[in-house]
């Protein structure tokens, strides 16, 4: 830490005010070995200075006679701005009386004129930088009471003050406890803390040693400031391991995103938040405990930032685009189009064409997929209308509802509005639900779901087999059809126990008594298999990919005619 702290000692910023050239000059000279040295001829100058960088100096050297606006002016004015009042002043005057009314104004110091010697005025300099750092620094409560960590204050003032080309080449890494909760709610809250005691003392032996510091930023989150090192992944493979000797900690890990340079000019605080993006991306992510923030990270973040900036300018714009893709009905041997699903996609003006796999996971997590899948909703009851209206009848499409709709209270006021405003019954939309939802919150599904059904909405459960759900669970759940997730059609041929498995989901369909819609169907072998075990409906690409609107009607005009 020592180490730490000195080598941070480079150049700091100080403000010469005098209005004699001579003066500035002289000081300068004295100043410019441990200084960047600013200059202004009167207060007024020097106060559109201090205005424009705000708190970005050290220590004000200031005259008191000068034209325009004198020093007692400027010193009044400083105290009582808050951003500038922590700057230290030294006032530089030949009138003692003067030098009373200076420091009871709130000046640091002051230096005799004429000059006594520079190193005299150079120490002097030091003395106060440094005190005034100290206080700052002292101000905050330094020590985080449970861990024995720093503050997240302390820490964060702490960086502010290091220069910022050491910054720059120093490793910002965010640093997460999972299963800290489930601790603390199995065996209490003294055990929890227990657990957080012997993590933050891990944290500071062997992740951050003598070469930075840490501080615990959340109740089970650290952030950790050292020089640059590339073995993390084995530092808290140990650490991990350590921890979870300890039978209660069982299923605890660490997790560490990290951030490593950064362009000059990037604060600490971003810098944190990049590694805890990093971080983030271990959640669900058991195969490592590391992770650094990369190049290709942070052109994901920036696109995510444009992607929620500029959604709703593509829903008005229908940027938005919904594609159907058709599912087929097998009939005496035969493929009939039976219905389509609703999917999304966004041709972005400058950006082109985006999958929703890149921005329906983002705005799950923030709440704007309630708007998106709305906008899919509306679309496809206009499109299935005027279909209606052109073609004499009504094909049911799918649309998908994703979990945090299940948790918008005006879920069913939203769908019912929509059939609603285009005439359309409940019966013409279906509603497609991911299995994963179910085993989220049960009862708040269930009873959402079970009222949607009352209304007559048919429900799909979507990417069945790929959630958790509970064989006692399935038999009570209100769902209409099964999809088989397209994982299952994809590995079916590949070996014996894939198989076996799709075999198995036939057999809980069938004794659920719903009919399976096969997704993700890409060749015959595929379908023959499928047909083979007893089901009946298929969606993929074998019989066609997603579709804009026009080419679906003609699709059809084409089955109908
Ligand atoms: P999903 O609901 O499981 O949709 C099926 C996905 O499989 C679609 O991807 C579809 O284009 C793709 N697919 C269909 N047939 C085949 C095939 O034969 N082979 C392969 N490899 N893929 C096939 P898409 O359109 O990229 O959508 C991905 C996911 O994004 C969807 O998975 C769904 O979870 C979500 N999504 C799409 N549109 C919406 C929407 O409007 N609202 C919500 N909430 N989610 C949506
Ligand atoms: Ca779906
Ligand atoms: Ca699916």
């Amino acid at each position: 830490m020592k180490h730490f702290i000195q080598s941070s000692r480079v150049k700091r910023k100080v403000l010469i005010v005098d209005d004699e050239i001579i003066n500035r000059e002289l000081l300068r000279a004295m100043l410019e070995s441990e200084y960047e040295v600013h200059e202004a001829e009167n207060g007024k100058e020097a106060y559109d200075i201090l205005i424009e960088e705000e708190a970005a100096f050290s220590l004000i050297l200031l005259d008191l006679v000068m034209p325009v606006m004198d020093g007692l002016t400027l010193l009044r004015r400083c105290k009582a701005h808050e951003s500038l009042k922590s700057i230290p002043i030294i006032v530089m005057t030949s009138q003692t009386n003067a030098e009373l009314e200076s420091i009871r104004i709130g000046a640091a110091d002051f230096i005799p004129k004429p000059y006594p010697m520079p190193d005299v005025i150079l120490a002097r300099c030091n003395r106060i930088v440094e005190l005034n750092e100290d206080r700052i620094i002292i101000s905050y409560t330094e020590k985080d009471k449970l861990t024995g960590l720093y503050s997240k204050e302390y820490f964060f003032e702490y960086l502010s003050q290091l220069p910022a080309d050491l910054l720059r080449h120093m490793d910002a890494v965010a640093i997460n406890l999972d299963g800290f909760r489930f601790v603390t709610e199995l065996y209490g809250r003294r055990e929890g803390n227990a657990l957080l005691q012997k993590a933050a003392g891990k944290i500071a032996d062997v992740i951050v040693g003598s070469q930075g510091i840490a501080c615990r930023r959340e109740p089970s989150t650290f952030c950790v400031f050292r020089q640059h090192i590339e073995d993390y992944e084995a530092r808290l493979n140990i650490i991990n391991k350590q921890l979870t000797s300890d039978p209660k900690a069982h299923g605890v890990r660490l997790r560490a995103g990290i951030c490593s340079r950064a362009d000059e000019g990037v604060p600490p605080e971003i810098r944190f938040d990049r590694a805890k993006t990093a971080c983030d991306r271990l959640r669900n992510n058991y195969s490592r405990c590391s992770e650094w923030y990369s190049e290709e990270l942070h052109r994901r973040e920036m696109l995510h930032k444009r992607l929620i900036a500029d959604v709703n300018v593509a829903i008005q714009e229908r940027h938005l685009k919904v594609y159907y893709q058709p599912k087929y009905r097998f009939e005496d041997g035969k493929p009939v189009l039976s219905s389509a699903e609703a999917l999304i996609r966004w041709q972005h003006p400058t950006i082109g064409f985006i999958s929703p796999g890149e921005f329906i996971p983002l705005f799950e997590q923030n709440g704007l997929i309630n708007l998106v899948d709305y906008y899919v909703w509306l679309t496809a009851a206009q499109d299935t209308r005027r279909w209606r209206d052109e073609l004499g009848f009504v094909l049911p499409v799918s649309v998908n509802v994703s979990r945090a709709d299940i948790f918008d209270n005006a879920l069913e006021q939203k769908l019912l509005g929509v059939l609603r405003d285009n005439g359309l019954s409940a019966s013409d939309i279906m509603l497609e639900i991911t299995e994963s939802a179910y085993s989220d919150n049960a009862d708040r599904l269930l009873g959402t779901v079970s009222n949607l059904r009352q209304k007559g909405f048919k429900i799909e459960m979507d990417d069945f087999g790929s959630g958790y759900s509970s064989l006692n669970m399935l038999t009570d759940l209100p769902i209409d059809v099964l999809k088989l997730d397209m994982q299952f059609t994809r590995n079916m041929l590949r070996d014996r126990k894939s198989l076996r498995l799709v075999e198995l989901i036939m057999d809980i369909a069938n004794f659920m008594d719903v009919p399976v819609v096969a997704e993700g169907v890409e060749t015959k072998e595929q379908l023959d298999m499928l047909l083979k075990m007893g089901c009946l409906v298929f969606q993929g690409y074998y019989f066609s990919p997603p579709v804009p609107a026009p080419k679906f009607e003609e699709l059809l005009k084409k089955a109908f005619s």
